[in-house]
């Protein structure tokens, strides 16, 4: 199963992507986190790359399309996916398609976690992050048991330069006027998932999960009845 989630920047995107990776057995690729390992490790795309995050800006198609795909042909990943943050443009989402089509897969769902802009400034201002893993905290909603230190791996917990400032309005601009342009191009496709991510994560998680299911169900059933009418207008 090959999953696109859409969401803007705080809307828990990261955190959803690790829990479905967990509840359906397949890899959360998070564009974010291949762009700054990328720079950890001083290669020249994660220096390029540096540059427009730290602006808040997008980093240009041409190294994110072929960052990703290089990734996704990895043999890690045949089973499925959860895409964190590639998409974010129409001409993204339309490499991506082809890109899949000569691995002879696709995506399946577009899960959309909607939050409303007032909820993600809050969340993003308070937001840390643990070096080894990209865990998530929050100064007031999640706070570590020991300040300063990751719980799950005791990594330190760092703000990012780009949660901070005029960067995260250019992000947030950017995503609902940009990215927000998907949700159009998957429900044309009949893949498109509505969340409320305004919510509990284990009820976000739950509902996801039911959505996945019935839209499953919905796409057999669909197959079942054309399957029907082809035999009936063969027959
Ligand atoms: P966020 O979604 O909170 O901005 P990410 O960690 O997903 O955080 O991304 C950090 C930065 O990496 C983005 O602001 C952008 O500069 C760059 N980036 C990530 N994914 C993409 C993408 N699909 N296209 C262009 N730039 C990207």
């Amino acid at each position: 199963m090959n999953i696109v989630l859409i969401g803007a920047q705080g809307s828990g995107k990261g955190t959803q992507a690790e829990l479905l990776t967990r509840a359906l057995g397949i890899r959360h690729l998070a564009s974010g986190d291949l762009f700054r390992q990328a720079f950890d490790e001083r290669t020249q795309l994660g220096i390029r790359a540096r540059a427009y995050m730290d602006r808040g800006e997008l980093v240009p198609d041409e190294i994110t399309v072929a960052m990703v795909l290089q990734r996704l042909a990895d043999p890690a990943y045949a089973s499925g996916v959860v895409l964190d943050g590639f998409p974010r443009t129409i001409a993204q989402a339309q490499a991506l398609d082809r890109g899949l089509q000569r691995m002879k897969r696709r995506i399946d769902f577009a899960a959309y976690l909607d939050v409303p802009r007032d909820e993600l400034l809050t969340r993003l201002s308070g937001r840390y992050i643990c070096r080894a893993a990209q865990h998530v905290y929050h100064q007031q909603t999640r706070p570590p048991r020991v300040s300063g230190i990751c719980d799950v791996d005791g990594s330190e917990l760092y703000q990012r330069s780009d949660d901070a400032g005029e960067a995260v309005q250019k992000r947030l601009d950017i995503f609902f006027h940009e990215t927000i342009r998907l949700l159009d191009y998957y429900k044309n496709q009949s893949k498109l998932i509505e969340t409320n991510g305004n919510q509990h994560v284990e009820q976000v998680l739950a509902d996801l999960l039911d959505e996945f299911r019935l839209h499953m169900v919905n796409s057999k059933r669909s197959q079942y009845w054309r399957g029907l009418s082809m035999q009936s207008n063969c027959g």
